[in-house]
């Protein structure tokens, strides 16, 4: 800890921050953040960026077989079917499980998909993808002001069962 120095905020604040050079990437980092990513940090002596993907790691040595992993990025496919604030405006995704998932081979359907993070190279090659869209569904990487955006699934049949019907985490 030879290195944390006290780190004064320019807010009003109770709170002592610090400040330290990040373990990991090495870049100053000040401790600024709301609990418990503010004692985290300190403790491990990492900046947010690094905080929260160590964070995160714990999350998927915990639940990666339930987790919803699509080309390296994480999904939250949720069972709602009506209301205006869905994931994707409410729009059909249909996803199978693969191996390594508990759920392999079993599809879903949800209108009701929310995106999470790309994980970073080093996870994604750790954690490799629990599933697949279906259908024609997509994630469409765009230059310009929309960086990323989403095409539902063309398919028109019955849809598969919701999310809920899984142990998803
Ligand atoms: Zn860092």
């Amino acid at each position: 800890m030879a290195n944390v120095r006290p780190y004064h905020a320019s807010f009003t604040t109770d709170v002592e921050y610090h400040q330290y050079e990040c373990d990991t990437c090495g870049k100053t980092a000040a401790n600024t953040y709301m609990e418990p990513a503010r004692s985290q940090m300190l403790e491990r002596q990492l900046c947010w960026h690094c905080n929260y993907w160590r964070e995160f790691e714990v999350r998927l040595e915990k639940d990666h077989s339930h987790m919803t992993i699509i080309d390296g990025h994480v999904y939250g496919p949720g069972s709602r079917t009506s209301g205006p604030m869905r994931g994707m405006a409410g729009r059909r995704f249909d996803i199978e499980y693969i191996s390594p998932s508990v759920h392999a081979g079993k599809r879903i359907t949800t209108f009701d998909l929310w995106s999470g993070s790309n994980l970073p190279d080093d996870l994604a090659a750790k954690y490799p993808d629990t599933a697949r869209f279906l259908g024609g569904a997509e994630k469409v990487e765009m230059e310009g002001d929309i960086k990323r955006c989403w095409n539902p699934s063309d398919r028109q049949g019955e849809p598969y069962p919701l999310p809920s019907k899984l142990d998803l985490r």
